[in-house]
């Protein structure tokens, strides 16, 4: 049975399997007046991806498809969506799919701070329990509130990685009010920092890409980063010391020493902004005296809320700011593939699959 009544889906069936994805169906929840069901085009891989896969996260539940960097067209909208939304639209949705609209972040316009907030996958819907699935699939039902007009400029495999890593590392951008004027600093040149530099520079900060090692100097310096400060070599840091307003951390894992070593590249009153997420047993531990004597502050951040996802897309059309990206067309083993490929991290910087209308047999139905 196709949609509407059923969706097709490709992810886990069973966890010790993870490297050969498996196809599915599943019930999509009963469908609300705010929602909207999106025709999925593409859908690129999150770090998140592969934490759920490997049960880095736990094994709550399967089937899952995961997937939250998801590109599509409206093919059905609830009467209240109709003044945001058309059959035919072309939009994204990104890691979050639902909140409360009733605490306090949701009041503030914070929506992805919400005490109720759910994921795109691994979220439960609190009223009916429904598990969400996630976008390596033909559909998804989203509310719309959490559904993103994508600029006509702005293509499909560019678009995708911003939905979640591009508003991952552009939100504390924005909460920070970066601009010309401003040193940044972005630690971790990959699949989110890769990004991060691209919006800094395009908002008209100084950046300094901080890495291990040299290995992504050239990288670093294609992206448009001024300035790149190995963590690890004594000569670098020196250059770097006290230069940096802003810190962004997207590496997915911190110790005390990187801490340290890191917030020694800010300027009095500097923050460090942590972004990325750690497998979920992992604490941080700091040593305060040096934070306390030099007023630093280290800030958590989660994805962006809706009005800054919006923007963000709209910026990113706006300045044509393209993710670097490998695109590959969705299939059991391809998916897999490419989920080992970002564990290793091999890929330069986003896995996009795309190909969805052919995989999941809607070409011979249009
Ligand atoms: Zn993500
Ligand atoms: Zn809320």
């Amino acid at each position: 049975m196709p949609y509407p009544e059923k969706i097709d889906a490709l992810g886990i069936t069973n966890y010790d399997n993870w490297k050969t994805p498996s196809r599915f169906q599943y019930v999509p929840q009963e469908f609300r007046d705010y929602d909207v069901d999106i025709e999925i085009e593409a859908c690129a891989i999150c770090g998140s991806d592969v934490h759920v896969v490997k049960s880095n996260w736990g094994r709550p539940y399967v089937p899952v498809a995961v997937g939250h960097e998801i590109i599509g067209r409206v093919v059905k909208v609830g009467p209240e969506s109709k003044k945001k939304f058309q059959v035919g639209d072309r939009v994204g949705v990104g890691a979050q799919c639902d909140c409360d609209n009733t605490c306090s972040a949701c009041i503030d316009g914070f929506q992805n701070n919400c005490i109720a907030q759910v994921g795109t996958y691994f979220g439960k819907n609190p009223k009916t329990g429904f598990n969400t699935i996630g976008g390596n699939a033909s559909h998804i039902r989203v509310n719309s509130e959490f559904v993103f007009k994508i600029p006509d400029s702005l293509e499909t495999k560019y678009a995708a990685p911003m939905l979640c890593g591009g508003i991952t590392g552009f939100a504390p951008l924005l909460n920070n009010n970066v601009g010309k004027g401003m040193k940044v600093g972005v630690v971790g040149i990959g699949g989110i920092g890769h990004m991060t530099v691209l919006f800094a520079k395009a908002l008209g900060a100084e950046v300094t890409a901080i890495s291990r090692s040299r290995a992504k100097e050239q990288d670093a310096k294609k992206l448009g980063a001024d300035h790149y400060c190995v963590s690890s070599d004594e000569s670098s840091l020196k250059q770097s010391n006290r230069t940096l307003d802003l810190i962004v951390n997207t590496t997915s894992s911190l110790s005390e020493s990187d801490i340290s070593t890191i917030m020694s590249l800010l300027k009095p009153r500097g923050k460090l902004c942590v972004i990325s997420a750690p497998p979920i047993s992992e604490t941080l531990k700091l040593k305060v005296f040096p934070l306390l004597m030099m007023g630093y502050s280290i800030e958590f951040s989660a994805i962006g809320s809706p009005s800054q996802i919006q923007f963000m897309l709209d910026f990113a059309a706006k300045h044509q700011i393209k993710p670097w990206i490998e695109t590959y067309d969705i299939n059991e083993k391809s998916l897999g593939d490419a989920w080992q490929k970002v564990d290793n991290g091999d890929v330069k910087f986003r896995a996009v699959m795309v190909g969805y209308d052919k995989y999941f047999g809607r070409e011979a139905r249009m």
